[in-house]
């Protein structure tokens, strides 16, 4: 720990969250099995469910998913991560029904959002998976193509943590403290258990792509798929319910803290203000709980404006990359999203600070840094 900077930059949550846990895994005893995450399954209307984690920043992150169950079948959005989560999707969604999923929409490339698609695949053979035409490219560059090295790294890692856990001592044979023993359990723990559920993981990208609209009639019930611009990712999409007035957004909204990795933060405030327009009453994010008004979307618009106006200010005083990283801790946005009794500030610092100043500022300088890179 933490983990190496490649593989964060290789854009999976995953290993983008290790550098976090350190605060979200404080409370785990040594060694003990990972707390199981509290999973919300919300009626919005008629066939319309939302599942969602109860806290969001519990590591492993997962994503949110929504199920639409129609006259003769079942439209599902983001399969998330682990195969395990994804079993307790599946077994919620058999709960409310036995109709057979017939499309899985993955609403960007990240893995938390598309790492269960091979299990839909398993039991519902038919069905089509379904994503935006940039996200397909990108979920097999960035999340397939490293996942080896990935997976190899967590076995080390696994095995060495165990080693100083057990022994208290670390690599170069100093006497752990009590508090990083600990701590070396709790790692232990996290990277036994991605190894394991990793290595289950198939491949299963999208077989059906579009790059402005697609409309899934399914009977009576309207499934509109729409990309309103680049913001989070290159292939955002959101999946709007005109009839039901729901929109699920991916995560171009995520509560608490916004995911700001590899993301187009000029074009994102837009893309948001596009989502706002939609007449919707209710929004399902991609992580964090069922939103009933525009408060938090708006929040997140400033905070985007704060990162975009700041890095072109640094641009524009002819700050290099290190001054702008060093001057630009946005403390009063720090203030607000994670204060000091939430225990959000090592999620802010990476998931916001870390990867969107270098980014935001390589983008003020008419720079393109690609996806799936800080
Ligand atoms: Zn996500």
């Amino acid at each position: 720990m933490p983990p190496s900077r490649s593989v964060v930059a290789a854009g999976t949550l995953l290993a983008a969250l290790c550098a976090a846990l350190p605060a979200a895994g404080a409370a785990r005893a040594a060694g003990a099995p990972l707390a199981e995450r509290e999973l919300e399954v919300t009626r919005l209307a008629e066939g319309v469910y939302a599942m969602t984690w109860q806290d969001p920043l519990q590591d492993p992150i997962e994503g949110n998913s929504l199920v639409i169950v129609n006259d003769e079948d079942v439209v599902v959005v983001d399969t998330a991560l682990l195969p395990s989560t994804t079993r307790r999707l599946i077994a919620e969604l058999r709960k409310i029904t036995d109709k057979p999923a017939r499309y899985v929409v993955n609403t960007h490339w990240h893995d938390d959002h598309h790492g269960g698609n091979y299990l839909y695949r398993e039991l519902w053979p038919e069905v089509t998976i379904v994503s935006h035409a940039a996200t397909r490219p990108l979920i097999l560059e960035h999340t397939y193509r490293p996942r080896p090295g990935i997976l190899e790294e967590y076995e080390q890692a696994a095995a060495r943590f165990t080693r100083w856990a057990e022994t208290g001592l670390d690599d170069e044979g100093k006497e752990l403290v009590e508090r990083r023993r600990k701590r070396a359990g709790e790692l232990a723990a996290f990277y036994s258990m991605a190894v394991v559920e990793l290595a289950q993981q198939r491949e299963m990208p999208p077989d059906l792509t579009f790059t402005d609209q697609l409309v899934l009639q399914r009977g009576a019930r309207t499934i509109e798929l729409r990309w309103l611009g680049r913001g989070n990712t290159a292939g955002d999409i959101v999946v709007f319910l005109p009839a039901e007035r729901i929109v699920a957004t991916g995560d171009l909204l995520v509560y608490p803290i916004p995911f700001c990795f590899g993301s187009y933060y000029a074009e994102w405030i837009d893309t948001l203000a596009a989502v706002d327009a939609l007449p919707a009453d209710v929004i399902v994010p991609g992580h964090g709980p069922v939103m009933r008004d525009r408060a938090y979307l708006h929040t997140v618009q400033e905070l985007l404006r704060a990162i975009v106006a700041e890095t072109k200010q640094a641009v524009a005083d002819g700050l290099t990359l290190e001054q702008a990283k060093e001057k630009i801790k946005l403390p009063d946005w720090k203030a607000k999203l994670a204060p000091e009794d939430s225990n959000r500030g090592p999620a802010f610092d990476a998931f916001v600070l870390s990867p969107a100043i270098e980014r935001a500022y390589r983008q003020a300088k008419g720079e393109n840094p690609g996806e799936g890179r800080v």
